[in-house]
This record gives C-alpha cells, structure tokens and sequence, in this order.
C-alpha cells in the first residue's frame, strides 16, 4: 500500500455560479474535517478567485486545464503562472474528459505536466480505460501507456498525484467495484516501482474516481492501494463531499 496521506479533490467541471459557488463555500467552510486528508477543490477558471478569497485555507485550490508553457499570444489560453499568481497550487491532467471530448493526447498532456512542474504547480494525473478499452482486457496496456506519458514529463514525483479514473464510470452512476478499483491501483502502483523506484510507489498517492459518492466511498476506501479520490458530481454538495473526505481509514 501507499504510505501517502489521504488526498481528495473536488473537480467542479463546468458547473456553478457566483451563488451556488458561494453556497458550495460556505457548506464546506462550516464541515467538519478529518484532520489526515489532504482537501483540493477544482473551480471553473472564472470562480477561482473567488473561492480562494473566501475558502478556508485548510483547502487547497487546483484548476482543471492549464497552458503547456510560458503565457503570451495564446488566445483564451491561462499560464501556470497566472494561476500560481492567484493562490491556486494544483491543477488537473488527463482528465478523461479533456481527453475524449477536446481530443488532448498523451504527447500534449505530458507538455503541460512538464511545464506546470517547472513552475512547482503541483498535478493531478488522470489515467483511465474506456469501456471497450476494459471489454477487450486492455485496461493495464491503457494506462500504463498513459502512465509512460506522464512518467517522461516527471521528476519531481512529490508535485503528483495519479487519479485512475475509468472511463466508463466517470458521470456514469456505475463506480468501479472496490476490486476492481484495487486492481489497478496495484498494477500502477507496481508499475510505479518497476519502472521509476520504489521509493516513489510508495509514497506517490494513487485516487480512485468515477461517480464516488458518499455511499459507496468507505468501502473503496477500505482498499490497501486507494488513497483517495477524485470526485465529480458529489463535489459539488458540501456535506457529501465532506462524507467523502471523512472516509480516510
Ligand atoms: C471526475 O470528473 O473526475 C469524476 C470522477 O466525476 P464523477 O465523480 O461525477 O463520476
């Protein structure tokens, strides 16, 4: 298992308005949390701010997509400076939704890992199998590659969190079984050492997503190689979410 202290993130999508954000705020301002997890929470670009300015800082703050380099004549583009510059530490790559539906390849996700690195913005990589993917038992050859990808963009592997976020259970109400989950989390887990040391298996925290939520969190959480998750949908109702986070074993 990971040595890793429990992490779980919140990715908002894009969802929300300056009221339901200052809602979702103030819902997770007022919970209770478990003093062992680290909390990240994934606003739209546009309510950052706002959720930095009025969040307490027990919770940290990640985008969902940044620019694969240094800021300048990229249009509707935003920099890991920018974001650095506004108090938000994290960001996500790989999502399966970037990867699927805006079509983002292992090559130019491994250019924004490598970057927003450099600039110490830590990374939340998502690696995950479609269904067909699973169906034709490719699930290991799937993310191992995607892992490959990710692995020739790192060196500074305490910036990064991997999130195994199957695809076909992402918004879909159909989450991994436990085993399921366990399974891959310990062949990545194991890739890990083979392939970068064991050092960095075991500390390098490896989440689990796709539609967590507060019923079925504490079963997956029970699972010797889950250290937490990525969470979509139930991120955005603050006591769930806290459900959620409270789930560390
Ligand atoms: C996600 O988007 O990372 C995710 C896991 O979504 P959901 O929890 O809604 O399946």
């Amino acid at each position: 298992a990971g040595s890793g202290k429990f992490f779980v993130g919140g990715n908002w999508k894009c969802n929300g308005s300056k009221e339901s954000v200052s809602k979702l705020v103030s819902d997770l301002n007022a919970a209770t949390l478990e003093s062992d997890v680290d909390v990240v929470v994934a606003p739209p670009f546009v309510y950052i701010e706002q959720v930095k300015n009025s969040l307490t800082d027990r919770i940290e703050v990640s985008a969902q997509n940044v620019w694969i380099g240094k800021g300048g004549a990229f249009t509707g583009e935003i920099s890991a400076e920018q974001l650095l510059d506004i108090g938000c530490k994290w960001v996500i790559l790989g999502h399966s939704e970037r990867r699927h539906i805006i079509g983002e390849d292992d090559q130019f996700i491994g250019k924004k890992a490598a970057y927003a690195l450099s600039q110490n913005l830590k990374v939340i990589a998502c690696i995950g199998e479609l269904l067909e993917e699973r169906e034709a038992g490719k699930t290991f050859d799937v993310c191992f590659k995607q892992m490959k990808a990710f692995a020739d963009s790192i060196t500074n592997w305490q910036d990064v969190v991997i999130a195994y976020e199957p695809v076909w259970a992402i918004g879909t109400g159909k989450v991994a079984t436990p085993q399921q989950a366990q399974e891959v989390h310990a062949a990545v887990r194991d890739w890990l050492k083979t392939n970068i040391s064991p050092d960095v298996a075991s500390a390098t925290r490896i989440i689990y997503g796709g539609s967590v939520n507060g019923g079925n969190c504490a079963e997956l959480a029970k699972q010797e190689d889950i250290d937490g998750f990525l969470v979509g949908g139930a991120s955005l109702k603050g006591p769930e979410f806290a459900t959620i986070i409270n789930s560390v074993t």
